[in-house]
């Protein structure tokens, strides 16, 4: 049995909808920067008019502090208005077939989730939605106030989520492999735990493998390391097969942190002093190739170098091309890895492109997701 109803479930003809979206968009200067959530977000929108219902949406935007203009969703609102066939209209404007509610984060209480609050988003709702995958792991007003109070369901994109990132967790086609990288082996350390068991392989780039590197006592010049993450990190290697953890073997060192520093690509053994370690080299790149096309089930998170920077990108571009040309099944997420994926044009060529990036790892750490757990109570 699933552990909640989705809209193949219900009839919503005629009901008052509200969907929690994540509409949590990059603007810039007033513009939406980025279509990506917004694109993922209305198909169940659209849906949701074509079968009858009275659609409201809601959101939030940023961390703004109460009301704070730069973070209304407004823009969004229009930029959503743009990209539909439907009548998208902004909290009381005319009558539209969409209607986008302000920020939720405006709202005293949203996030210690307040009864109050949670009464007010409930009034008048026949059946809440939940979409928004990137804020299931926060247990807020518009996430599990309101699912507590009125008949809920998990919208398909986050169905959607669930089952592709629940891959990771189950018994899934082998070879398995994750590819890892970008900032913070603090971020990203309980996934390591959890899915070290389960996986063949776990490849480290990115920021994060100096950290690794240094508890190896490997010479990592100025690279990234977290000092207070050493002691955490050498007891997982040592609870595990070491050969399990993929290191990078060569690295791009620049002699400081520009865009335009002199760089070279050195063996990982032979980091000069005083250097950072800003992309993985070439035969890393060829080596985590070779273990992604050979993979039956891949998961990327996290940039293999600076990618912002073109000196520094081609790693990660590596890494991108070779989960779009593997047969296996192959997920991305994460900010960053996503943005990276669609620079490149790359977002059509993986079976799937994860919207959450704290919520994604929270569920890869194996934790429990309020926003979710909330929906089961109507599942019974
Ligand atoms: P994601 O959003 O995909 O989860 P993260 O937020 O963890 O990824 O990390 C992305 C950031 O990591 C990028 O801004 C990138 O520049 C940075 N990064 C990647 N490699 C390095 C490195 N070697 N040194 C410093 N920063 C790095
Ligand atoms: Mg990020």
């Amino acid at each position: 049995m699933s552990p909640y109803l989705t809209l193949d479930d219900v009839d919503v003809a005629g009901l008052a909808v509200l969907v929690r979206s994540d509409l949590n968009v990059p603007l810039d200067g007033g513009a939406v920067a980025d279509d990506f959530r917004i694109e993922a977000a209305l198909p169940t929108l659209e849906r949701l008019v074509d079968s009858g219902a009275r659609v409201t949406v809601c959101s939030h935007l940023g961390r703004p502090q109460g009301v704070d203009p730069a973070y209304s969703l407004r823009p969004v609102a229009a930029r959503m208005a743009e990209l539909s066939s439907k009548a998208v209209v902004f909290e009381d404007e005319e009558e539209g077939q969409i209607r986008v509610l302000e920020n939720t984060r405006f709202l005293p209480g949203e996030t210690n989730n307040a009864p109050a609050l949670a009464d007010r988003l409930a009034t008048g709702v026949d059946l809440f939605v939940q979409d928004a995958f990137g804020s299931v792991h926060r247990a807020h007003a518009s996430t599990v106030g309101v699912a507590e109070r009125v008949k809920s369901v998990a919208g398909p994109l986050l169905d959607a989520e669930l089952k592709a990132l629940g891959r990771f967790l189950e018994e899934p086609d082998r070879p398995y492999s994750l590819v890892l990288g970008g900032a913070k082996i603090s971020d990203k350390l309980a996934v390591i735990q959890n899915l070290l068991p389960r996986a063949d392989a776990i490849l480290v780039g990115g920021g994060m493998c100096f950290t690794l590197l240094a508890a190896k006592g490997i010479e990592v010049g100025d690279s990234l390391v977290e000092p207070e993450m050493i002691q955490s990190v050498k007891g997982l290697l040592q609870g595990y097969d070491e050969e399990k953890i993929i290191l990078p073997s060569d690295m791009v060192v620049a002699e400081a942190f520009r865009e335009d520093a002199a760089a070279e690509t050195v063996y990982i053994r032979h980091i000069p002093k005083g250097t950072i370690g800003l992309d993985i080299g070439k035969e890393t790149g060829a080596l985590f190739a070779g273990v992604i096309r050979d993979s039956n089930t891949v998961f990327w998170n996290g940039p293999m170098g600076v990618f912002e920077w073109e000196r520094f990108r081609t790693g990660t571009e590596r890494i991108a091309h070779a989960m779009a040309e593997s047969s296996g099944f192959t997920a991305v997420g994460g900010g960053d890895s996503v943005a990276a994926l669609r620079m490149l044009g790359l977002q059509g060529e993986v079976d799937h492109v994860s919207t959450g990036g704290g919520a994604g790892l929270e569920l890869l750490e194996g934790r429990i997701l309020p926003g979710v757990e909330v929906l089961g109570r109507w599942a019974q």
